[in-house]
């Protein structure tokens, strides 16, 4: 289906995968490929009903393009979702998408979002070239880009804070995985008071050992009087209940949609809570992905830190402007997207995607 008009938004393709034995269901959305070819991962989940699903594979398909925008990646928006059971045939619904994903020859490049673990991108890998995957010929693992994106934009955000370096920088950090661990190493490494929390305890000790830090209860973590809140574990935290309750004078986190809604970040805009959207500030796993397909090496640590300066400037518009910064970042990347007067991409047959 192109240029598929759905509440108002337009999607180049929108594919249902049915594999007929073992009744796997997934959805493969490419939002727009414009600027270039389609990256964005798997998500494996167990959706309610089938709309459930395909909005959340929209939505996700949407943001990789704002996301690929602003990070300067040529490249766009897609994203494919799998209908979790109990009964799912795990190894062939990943395969199912593989084989999909190759007969696309290159229009979409994919990889591993939540629930999609390594061993599923290696059934995907059987079927498909274009995978990114944590192994010694591809991009490797992809928390430490995306970690140091985080810091770029705490570090940012700090300046707009009156403090000149991250030395003192009361920081809360919620989520100690892939991502979280990588940040907390680094604030502290510059001198930021750091303050951890993760449901997994391990995590936990394991932070507080290596690097002196204090640790706090998960459910106190979004309340914490602190300078930045950097949510790395999971999405939806400024919620209609949560924001008359934020103790952050500025959230940066890697966690995706950290805002419930648009809306939730017009509120924090009018309470002087600085906000850095999170599909700028979370790009370093795609930049150096999407620089490793595309160039075939990995980018220079300089270009993951540019994220800082977007949100920087996103920052001193919003304040200029009175437009909150997640508004102003869509506008500006559908404007990067419009003005690009592009094609859609499609790749020449019997060549990949380079
Ligand atoms: P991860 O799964 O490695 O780590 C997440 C951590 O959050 C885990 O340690 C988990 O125990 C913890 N956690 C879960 N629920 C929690 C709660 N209620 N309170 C406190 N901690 C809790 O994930 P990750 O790769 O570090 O990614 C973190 C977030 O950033 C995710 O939302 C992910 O979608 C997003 N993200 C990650 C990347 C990447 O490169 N890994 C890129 C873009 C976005």
């Amino acid at each position: 289906m192109r240029n598929a008009v759905l509440d108002g938004r337009e999607f180049e393709q929108i594919q249902i995968l049915r594999d007929r034995p073992s009744e796997a269901v997934a959805v493969v959305v490419v939002h727009d490929t414009r600027l270039g070819p389609a990256f964005g991962g798997i998500r494996r989940h167990a959706y309610r009903t089938f709309d459930e699903g395909l909005e959340d594979a929209l939505r996700l398909a949407e943001a990789m393009s704002w996301k690929c925008a602003l990070a300067g990646v040529k490249g766009g928006g897609a994203k494919t979702v799998i209908f979790d059971s109990e009964e799912l045939d795990r190894v062939r619904a990943y395969e199912l998408i593989g084989a999909y994903v190759e007969e696309m020859g290159g229009r979409y490049y994919t990889g591993p979002d939540v629930g999609t673990e390594e061993a599923d991108l290696e059934s995907v890998a059987r079927k498909t070239q274009y995978v990114a995957r944590a192994v010694e010929e591809g991009p490797g693992p992809l928390g430490e880009p995306t970690a140091r994106g985080v810091l770029a934009g705490v570090r940012a955000v700090a300046k707009r804070l009156d403090f000149s370096e991250l030395e003192g920088l009361d920081v809360v950090v919620q989520g100690l995985g892939a991502v979280g661990a990588r940040l907390v190493r680094d604030l502290v490494a510059e001198g930021a008071k750091v303050r951890v929390t993760d449901v997994a305890q391990d995590r936990v000790k394991k932070a507080v050992e290596e690097h002196g830090v204090e640790s706090i209860e998960p459910g106190e973590a979004a309340q914490a009087k602190c300078d930045v809140f950097c949510p790395c574990a999971f999405g939806g935290i400024v919620h209609d209940i949560s924001l008359s309750s934020l103790g952050a004078r500025a959230i940066v986190g890697s966690a995706n949609n950290v805002l419930a809604s648009p809306e939730h970040g017009d509120v924090l805009y009018s309470r002087g809570i600085l906000y850095a959207p999170d599909f700028v500030v979370n790009a370093g796993a795609l930049i150096h992905g999407a620089t490793f397909h595309l160039e075939g090496k990995a980018p220079a640590p300089e270009r993951i830190d540019q994220i800082g300066d977007v949100v920087g400037d996103l920052l001193d518009e919003a304040h200029a402007t009175g437009i909150p910064p997640e508004r102003l970042a869509v506008q500006r990347a559908r404007r990067m997207i419009e003005t690009s007067q592009s094609e859609p991409f499609l790749p020449r047959k019997g060549t990949d995607a380079n």
